[in-house]
């Protein structure tokens, strides 16, 4: 009863000042989801698990975005799981569309004949184009500093006892993720050609000890692998740095959001890879996770502590996106300095 009952704080949190006047929180920070109204149930499922284990300890706002008005019915289904303040925002034409330079009968033609997850959506190729060029700049996450990414039906299987947000902002982590995997080849053929012409030009913003030869064979280019985006928690300075907003618009001019599908996913794991020094990335292995179909799973908690998922099923730490990234890591970096919070 108290849950419905409870006053709602009218105001959206929007400013500096506002956010600095939440005594509970040192990092203004939020967990924020692009979504569909049909999404409900599964949002409601992720929250459930995201309260349970972390936010009710520390009611982090949360930011739903949507390119359509959310309803009533989701807006309520919402906010009944959490007493931390929920704010509901839409896209504006820009962030979800097809720019101008596309050629649509040549976008066309793509959708026609694709033959991977999703090649026949346009729906799919804007909700990519605005996770990896907008979601950081829309207005509602204008002030914040960090944000943590999760999605319809994703779950949570541990408790989490410390404050991601504050352990990224005191050891000035900018990436944090979960899962490393590979992607399909063919919704992003000429990514690594587009972002080697990239660096070509503006050799300058690549980062000393960065994280390209996790990514990128001498010879074969660009591998596939890539940080799962749809958990991922993020210093926003990163995406709304010049260097990304640059390379973002790079991609964009050249149209591969629509003429292939590129994800957000290798995209930001691109540009992590590039700019960011490899101190900078941090595996959140501790956290039991899985998004649908993949498992991550911490070794041995099927039987012990906090969290309730089979390790045995956890075939992704061990996989080889992970265990390249752990060898490239270790390389470029100094003995001793760490790369996971178990590590
Ligand atoms: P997958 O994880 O790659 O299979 O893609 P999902 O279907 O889970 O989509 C990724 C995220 O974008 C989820 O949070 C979806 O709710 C959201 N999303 C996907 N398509 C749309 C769309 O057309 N509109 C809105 N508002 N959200 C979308
Ligand atoms: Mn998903």
């Amino acid at each position: 009863l108290v849950a419905y009952n409870r006053p709602r704080i009218q105001q959206p949190i929007a400013t500096v000042a506002e956010y600095n006047n939440m005594p509970q929180h040192s990092v203004r920070a939020a967990i924020v989801a692009l979504v569909r109204n049909s999404d409900l149930f599964g949002l409601r499922l992720a929250i459930r698990q995201i309260e349970d284990r972390f936010n009710r300890k520390f009611q982090y706002p949360y930011i739903f975005l949507n390119d359509v008005p959310f309803t009533e019915e989701f807006k309520q289904g919402v906010q009944a799981l959490t007493k931390a303040e929920v704010q509901f925002g839409q896209l504006d034409d820009e962030s979800w569309g097809i720019p101008s330079w596309i050629d649509l009968d040549k976008y066309e033609q793509v959708k026609q004949t694709a033959q991977y997850p999703h090649g026949n959506k346009d729906s799919y190729r804007k909700m990519c184009r605005f996770q990896a060029g907008y979601l950081h700049r829309h207005p509602l996450l204008q002030y914040l500093e960090y944000y943590w990414r999760i999605e319809p039906d994703v779950e949570y299987y541990c408790d989490i006892e410390y404050d991601p947000f504050l352990f990224m902002k005191q050891r000035g982590i900018k990436y944090g993720w979960n899962i490393a995997m590979t992607e399909f080849m063919d919704t992003i053929k000429t990514l690594w050609n587009t972002t080697s012409q990239f660096i070509n030009k503006n050799p300058h913003l690549v980062a000393d000890r960065n994280m390209l030869e996790w990514l990128v064979d001498r010879d074969s280019g660009y591998g596939g692998c890539h940080f799962w985006s749809n958990f991922e928690i993020v210093d926003l300075s990163f995406y709304q740095s010049q260097a990304y907003q640059q390379y973002f618009d790079y991609l964009d001019k050249a149209g591969g959001f629509f003429y292939e599908r590129w994800g957000d996913a290798p995209i930001h794991s691109l540009a992590a890879a590039m700019f960011l020094d490899a101190s900078e990335i941090h595996y959140f292995n501790d956290i039991g996770y899985f998004h649908p179909s993949v498992l991550s799973c911490p070794k041995g908690a099927s039987k012990q502590g906090t969290c309730v998922c089979d390790d045995t099923r956890s075939f992704v730490q061990d996989g080889h996106c992970t265990v390249r990234y752990k060898q490239v890591r270790k390389k470029v970096l100094e003995p001793g300095e760490p790369y996971g919070v178990h590590d």
